[in-house]
């Protein structure tokens, strides 16, 4: 029951991070992803790819918007 799961974002093996849209996300990239930016994210790939997750969850959510 100790099944390692791959980061979405940089690939490393661990267990402790979040699922986003079945993502997922180790602990380091989730406290990245809340403390960048996505414009200040050093690495394009990176930034395309929570573009992609975060596209996905604003779909989910079903944002409205207040002006
Ligand atoms: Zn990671």
């Amino acid at each position: 029951m100790d099944e390692k799961l791959t980061c979405y974002i940089c690939n490393k093996e661990n267990n402790k991070g979040i699922v986003i849209l079945n993502r997922y996300i180790c602990r380091g990239c989730e406290l990245e992803m809340m403390d960048t930016s996505y414009n200040e994210l050093k690495f394009e790939g990176i930034r395309r790819k929570i573009k992609n997750i975060w596209k996905g969850v604003s779909l989910n959510i079903e944002e409205h918007s207040t002006g």
